[in-house]
């Protein structure tokens, strides 16, 4: 089975990202399989705020917030296909539907309206997207993720069910054999909730398909030629990375290098399916390729910064241990609330772990830690990674900068820095 492309936000921003994709797409020999699109733009951070919005959390108006996503899903089929184009007729129908979908849900708990509001973007874009291929003479299926990625209720962190998955996608590959085009991010239970995956969980739902579909290959389409040794638009002489093994990929991305989401990886590597990272803007360019062997950028030092971290310093409140059960006890409220430890530190009494700083949920998680624990928080934190590091890599990034914990293992070093501490632009030696 040929191979499965992943478009992101970026490479459908606008209408004339869209034109550029469709002409990257008519010269690729053999041509893809499928395609998985993610929302144009920032449109999920948009979303996101229009449903806070709508529960009252912001003062922003949810209907202005609505209006201008109409506007710009309206404003860029009108320059792909001038005015009354059919295409306008059917993003407003999802745009009513949307609308529709939070109001059955705005009583329900944040992560199921979210599920139902936030999922939307990409019903747009690749409603969008489908119309501009067929224009140009590209034979497409749109399908609707919700029909086909089958998953458990776990909202906004959702689980696959594979069986039911595959069965469907392999049905749907044997009776149509345009080239199929549907949404990232999204799924639905099998009594039909509709769930995401995660943020930036569109690389995943790429996987998934290449997985059930056999795939020869999965090719992320990126504003970067690859996967590099650190972000290079934050960091000075980031190099690129031409072979990684998955487990490398696994452990970057874990840890937060953010040019692939790190649920992607599993079920390619269970298939030893090929992921090829390459740029959309240079397509040219050599990418990078992740696949079962050792790669050699799997031991070259690289760096992989996280901002926006919150350190909990958590103590239980009555000079108890941090025992097996306090630990499972506060992990358990962490998995919960969809929390990630992305530091975690523990001593006899204390645990100490840094958090992205989601409001909603670091409420929600204090309250549930409740009396019985005491807790800390230092906010305004960079939570940088080092993997592989050595002295001269430790010496240019962290320096003399102030450090507020810090720990490491064989492989991996950690530091929680101020942010305000941090430069602007960081540099490897
Ligand atoms: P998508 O369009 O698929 O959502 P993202 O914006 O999520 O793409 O990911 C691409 C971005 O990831 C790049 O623009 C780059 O700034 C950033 N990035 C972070 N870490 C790395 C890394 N180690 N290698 C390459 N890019 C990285
Ligand atoms: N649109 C979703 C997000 O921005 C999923 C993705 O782009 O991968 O998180
Ligand atoms: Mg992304």
């Amino acid at each position: 089975m040929p191979e499965v492309y992943k478009f992101g936000g970026a490479s459908i921003r606008d209408a004339d990202a869209i034109r550029h994709l469709g002409e990257l797409l008519t010269r690729q020999v053999p041509p893809p399989r499928a395609l998985v699109v993610s929302a144009m733009g920032k449109t999920t951070n948009a979303l996101e705020a229009l449903l806070d919005a709508a529960r009252g959390d912001d003062s922003g108006g949810y209907r202005e917030r609505l209006a201008a996503l109409r506007d710009d899903h309206l404003g860029v089929a009108a320059a792909l296909f001038g005015t009354d184009a059919p295409v306008a007729a059917d993003l407003e129908r999802l745009l009513a539907a949307l609308d529709a979908a939070h109001r059955r849900h705005r009583d329900a708990p944040y992560p199921v309206h979210y599920d139902h509001t936030v999922g939307f973007g990409e019903l747009l874009s690749t409603t969008l997207v489908a119309a501009w291929l067929d224009e140009i003479g590209l034979a497409t299926r749109w399908c609707d993720a919700r029909e086909l990625i089958v998953t458990d209720d776990r909202h906004q962190a959702a689980g696959i069910v594979w069986d039911e998955t595959c069965a469907r996608l392999t049905a749907l590959a044997t009776r149509d054999q345009r080239l199929l085009i549907t949404q990232g991010f999204i799924g639905a239970t099998a009594a039909g909730a509709m769930t995401t995956l995660g943020r930036e969980g569109s690389d995943f739902s790429a996987a998934i398909l290449a997985h059930c579909l056999d795939a020869e290959g999965l090719t992320i389409w990126k504003d970067v030629p690859g996967v590099f040794n650190a972000d290079p638009r934050r960091v000075d002489n980031a190099r690129q990375l031409e072979r990684l093994s998955y487990a490398e990929a696994v452990e970057q991305s874990w840890h937060g290098a953010k040019v692939i989401h790190p649920r992607t990886l599993a079920p390619l590597q269970r298939k030893a399916i090929p992921l090829t990272v390459r740029s959309f803007l240079e397509p040219e360019a050599t990418p990078s390729r992740i696949g079962p062997e050792p790669g050699d950028g799997d031991r070259v030092p690289a760096c992989i910064l996280r901002d926006d971290q919150r350190l909990l310093d958590i103590r239980p409140a009555d000079f108890r241990f941090m025992d097996e059960g306090c630990l499972g006890e506060v992990l358990g409220h962490l998995a919960r609330h969809g929390l990630h430890a992305n530091f975690l530190e523990c001593e006899a009494m204390r645990l100490r772990l840094a958090i992205d700083a989601r409001p909603r949920a670091c409420r929600e998680l204090l309250d549930d830690l409740g009396e019985a624990y005491r807790v800390e928080e230092t906010c305004g934190l960079t939570l940088l990674t080092l993997r592989h590091p050595d002295a001269a890599l430790r010496q240019a990034l962290v320096g003399d900068l102030p450090v507020v914990t810090e720990k490491a293992t064989a492989s991996t070093a950690q530091w929680l820095l101020p942010s305000d501490a941090c430069p602007e632009r960081w540099r490897l030696p």
